[in-house]
């Protein structure tokens, strides 16, 4: 069952082709299997045990979603009711959640079996999946590069059929870029659309839950149950709950696709040439390809890492040694408690992080860092915005190259470069996807769709026939086809 979609999974429990706990148990052993790539953190066999019985009873009453019964493993840092909730972190090493995100919940209600929980970077900064505490990720295509970050071990979890499916979050590309590097197709919906209650706080005001599957059907599946006003998020949308997957079948005849040559004039001739092909395929499938620009685009990754930084810096405030998460041994005094505690509990891009936003917002220099940067971001959302008035969806790279080896990027600035495709859509609150593309000296590459706010389903759409006429979506790395 690994690499077959939702709805294949959904009749063979159906038709009795399978249990929900056989389907459970083969995740379980290909986990263990492929327990190099070191892509969990923890398991959830208790949880997992009352999700399947549950989710039996509804199979055999024909009771139930399209879901019911389908495998799911969270990324680390959304919380799962008494689970240990680490965020890739030593601080919340121990942390267990009282309660459940609220995309939890709504996977919940619709019968997904939890797996287990994805190691990721840790608080999800990091475009490789290198900071985290439990070690790296490993990409499942070869095991001495890297799977892309923050969300390596879901993205690692789909592409070695562990699991069908995968959450994520992404706040300047952490879905798209591991999912281009592994080869798995990923989602983030616009900022809004997904509740962010229980999910561990990095950058609020970009943050975003999404999803990994192999193809687009399956993300949009998963993602119309996972999305949806609600009340303990005061930053969520205000708007009905939507089926994403209501458009997959339309045909892309005469859809306006935007491309931006700069960007494309950037990249090394082998992706270049993948990224074309893809988009040409988009235009054989009757698009109208456009020509656009979006000039401030190029300040993106400058202003991102002045925003992210600042909001980072006052969420993680509130590991502080003394309401939960790791405590420094014997401490002298209150002060000592804190130091202690951040210094040893935090790891060193976090401790960058949190430098850097307490810098930008301090009072000298608020207005020349962090209120700058501020405007960059209103001018790029801008960008989209008069692009938006030719063009229904963007095609674009996700990331600058294919997989890269361990340690090959020295220093932070070089890290933060990987992002530069990623970050403007982010930056303007876009839904944005990537899906697979073919390989590159046998590394899978992505294509990233962004939509307009709110036009999850036509991106969703664009992908879908794109991924109905190839079949990149469907390859497997070697030693994982089994
Ligand atoms: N790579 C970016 C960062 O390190 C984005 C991470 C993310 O989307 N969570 O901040």
């Amino acid at each position: 069952m690994k690499f077959t979609g939702i709805k294949q999974i959904a009749q063979a429990l159906r038709s009795k082709v399978i249990s929900v706990q056989e389907l459970y148990d083969e995740s379980v052993q290909r986990l263990n299997t492929y327990e190099e790539l070191n892509c969990i953190i923890n398991t959830t066999p208790e949880l997992a045990a009352a999700q399947i019985k549950k989710a039996q009873t509804q199979i055999d009453t024909n009771q139930g979603s399209l879901l019911t019964g389908v495998p799911i493993v969270h990324k680390d840092l959304f919380c799962v009711k008494n689970t240990k909730t680490t965020c890739g972190s030593k601080i919340l090493e121990n942390f267990v959640a009282p309660y459940d995100a609220t995309i939890v919940e709504n996977l919940n209600g619709a019968g997904m079996v939890t797996i287990a929980k994805a190691n990721m970077d840790e608080f999800a900064m990091g475009s490789s999946n290198e900071n985290s505490f439990f070690g790296v990720v490993k990409n499942p295509w070869d095991l001495t590069r890297v799977p892309g970050g923050s969300s390596g071990g879901s993205a690692a979890s789909v592409a070695a059929g562990i699991s069908p499916i995968a959450t994520g979050s992404d706040t300047g590309g952490s879905i798209r870029q591991p999912a281009a590097l592994c080869g798995v197709t990923g989602i983030k919906p616009s900022y809004g659309r997904a509740s962010r209650y229980g999910m561990v706080a990095f950058a609020s005001s970009l943050d975003q839950a999404g999803v990994f599957a192999r193809a687009a059907e399956d993300c949009a599946y998963v993602l119309s149950e996972m999305c949806g006003f609600d009340g303990r998020d005061s930053t969520s949308a205000h708007v009905a709950k939507e089926d994403f997957s209501q458009n997959l079948n339309k045909s892309i005849k005469g859809m306006k696709i935007g491309i931006i040559p700069e960007w494309m004039d950037s990249l090394d001739d082998k992706l270049k040439n993948q990224t074309i092909t893809a988009i040409n395929k988009l235009k054989d499938l009757g698009a109208q390809l456009i020509e656009i620009e979006l000039p401030k685009a190029h300040l993106a990754v400058s202003a991102y890492y002045v925003l992210a930084p600042a909001e980072c810096s006052s969420n993680l405030s509130r590991f502080d040694g003394v309401r939960y998460g790791y405590q420094c041994d014997n401490p002298k005094d209150l002060n000592d408690l804190y130091v202690r505690t951040r210094t040893e509990g935090f790891g060193e891009e976090v401790k960058r992080r949190i430098m850097i936003g307490t810098w930008a917002l301090s009072a000298g220099f608020y207005d020349a860092y962090y209120r700058k940067a501020q405007k960059i971001r209103r001018l790029i959302a801008d960008d989209f915005q008069s692009a938006f008035t030719q063009v229904d969806i963007i095609a674009a790279p996700v990331t600058p190259e294919a997989a890269f080896e361990f340690n090959a990027k020295k220093d932070p600035v070089s890290m933060y470069q990987e992002d530069i495709f990623t970050i403007p859509s982010s930056l303007a609150g876009l839904p944005c996807l990537s899906m697979p593309i073919g390989l590159v000296d046998n590394l899978p590459v992505g294509l990233q769709l962004i939509g307009n706010n709110l036009a999850e389903s036509t991106i969703l759409n664009a992908a879908h026939q794109y991924q109905q006429d190839t079949s990149f979506h469907k390859l497997v790395a070697e030693g994982y086809d089994e």
